[in-house]
């Protein structure tokens, strides 16, 4: 029996897992973590909506859910050569590969000044406690951003949703807190119209939102670093914050730096349509470590990384049962997005063919927590899943 090896217990390694599992694999999932962090509903652990835990699921209960073999153990190096994987203690081999390892981030100068919903999960704990703080005192400076990847050349690495979200999550806590009028929320990008990518309508109606939250805006310039307390922006001007978040822009995770396995600029791993990477039939690439394909505005999302998962499960099964029938996630490329204020949420999609931004206040945000309920439950065989969910 073919040996699958798996690199990464995220959203794209484990959905990875159960599809190879589903198809009779051997498989053997090695994650530095022993939890799922399910990314998308972590936004509500900074205004403690929820805890820690209820945005994760152990690996060793969707492993006994699931029959793959789990090994916690960070891994090190890749040796594509050897067809072997070098972990903190131990070494594996593999038939076939899958990367699935998330992504880096771009350093900016005095980033450690910054927390970030987007990087270790324990920072959003880190970001509660924070917040928490500033609630007690009773007032306040917030300010929440994101940045780009210059050498990402179609800007797929930019993760600006969780940005917003936040922001709008901490304006509705602050509301709920009637200390709404005691804190200045300030929303900082480099780049002169943050969020097109969603399409122009939903970037259109992104500026009611910061209207309605009252969030003022400081876009178009060039973020130099951070000191203490403090945003540098280009032009000498300077911007005071009790408490910045910053996601910086995407790259590739470093392990895949000396891997030989072809990058691109940015440092992603190159794949066909079919999620194999170039050059190498034997390995193919998920989720936010490959490099996205497809039109410009295309985004790296949860939903992606699963397509890309459940496509590449379903490719590498036609390679080894010798059918040359193959699926390309390129065809599948969208943006969906519940994009939640804490009071409501926006349902944003995007398609090679049209784009949509339905308001739905109040409804929406209960749509997001039943699609974080679906997830984990779905995900643990609890509920039957949902075609293409
Ligand atoms: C705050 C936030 C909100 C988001 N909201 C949404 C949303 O609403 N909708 C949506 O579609 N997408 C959303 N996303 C994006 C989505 O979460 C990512 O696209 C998705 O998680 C990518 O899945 P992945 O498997 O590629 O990477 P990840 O989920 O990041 O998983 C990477 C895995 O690799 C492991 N790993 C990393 N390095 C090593 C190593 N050296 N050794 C061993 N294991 C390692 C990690 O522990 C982890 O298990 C959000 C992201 C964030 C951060």
């Amino acid at each position: 029996m073919k040996n699958f090896l798996i690199l990464g217990g995220g959203l794209s390694g484990i959905e990875a897992a159960i599809k190879l599992k589903n198809k009779g694999y051997n498989v053997t999932l090695v994650s530095d973590r022993d939890y799922l962090f399910i990314y998308p509903i972590s936004i509500w652990i900074p205004v403690k909506e929820i805890s820690f835990e209820d945005s994760a699921i152990k690996l060793s209960v969707l492993q006994k859910k699931h029959g793959f073999n789990l090994v916690i153990q960070k891994v090190e190096s890749i040796d594509v050569l050897n067809k072997k994987v070098v972990l903190e203690y131990s070494e594996l081999t593999y038939d076939y590969m899958f990367i699935a390892l998330g992504m880096h981030k771009v350093n900016v100068k005095g980033v450690e000044n910054t927390l970030s919903i987007c990087t270790a999960p324990e920072q959003s704990i880190t970001i509660a406690n924070e917040l928490e703080k500033l609630v007690n005192k009773g007032s306040g400076k917030i300010a929440v951003g994101f940045g780009g990847n210059p050498k990402d050349a179609n800007g797929s690495a930019v993760r600006g949703g969780p940005a917003f979200e936040l922001l709008f999550n901490i304006s509705t806590h602050l509301k709920k807190k009637k200390l709404r009028d005691k804190f200045e929320l300030n929303f900082i990008a480099p780049m002169a119209e943050p969020g097109k990518k969603m399409g122009k309508k939903a970037f259109g109606n992104l500026s009611k939102f910061f209207k309605h939250y009252k969030i003022n805006q400081h876009l178009g310039k060039k973020i130099l670093g951070f000191n203490k307390g403090e945003i540098l922006f280009e032009g000498d001007k300077k911007l005071e914050s009790d408490l910045i978040i910053f996601i910086s822009g995407g790259a590739g995770h470093s392990v895949l730096q000396n891997s030989g396995l072809p990058l691109s600029e940015a440092g992603f791993v190159k794949t066909l349509p079919t999620c194999q990477v170039e050059g190498f039939s034997e390995i193919y690439a998920i989720g936010d470590s490959a490099e996205l394909l497809g039109p410009k505005w295309a985004a790296k999302q949860g939903h992606m990384a699963e397509i890309m998962a459940d496509i590449a499960a379903y490719n590498v099964h036609q390679q080894i049962t010798g059918s040359n029938k193959t699926k390309s996630y390129v065809d599948k490329i969208s943006i969906t997005c519940i994009m939640d204020s804490g009071d409501g949420a926006a349902l944003i999609s995007r398609t090679i063919k049209k784009e949509s931004m339905i308001m739905l206040p109040i409804v929406g945000h209960w749509l997001k927590k039943a699609w974080g309920l679906y997830y984990k439950n779905s995900k643990l065989k609890r509920i039957p899943r949902i075609p293409g969910m």
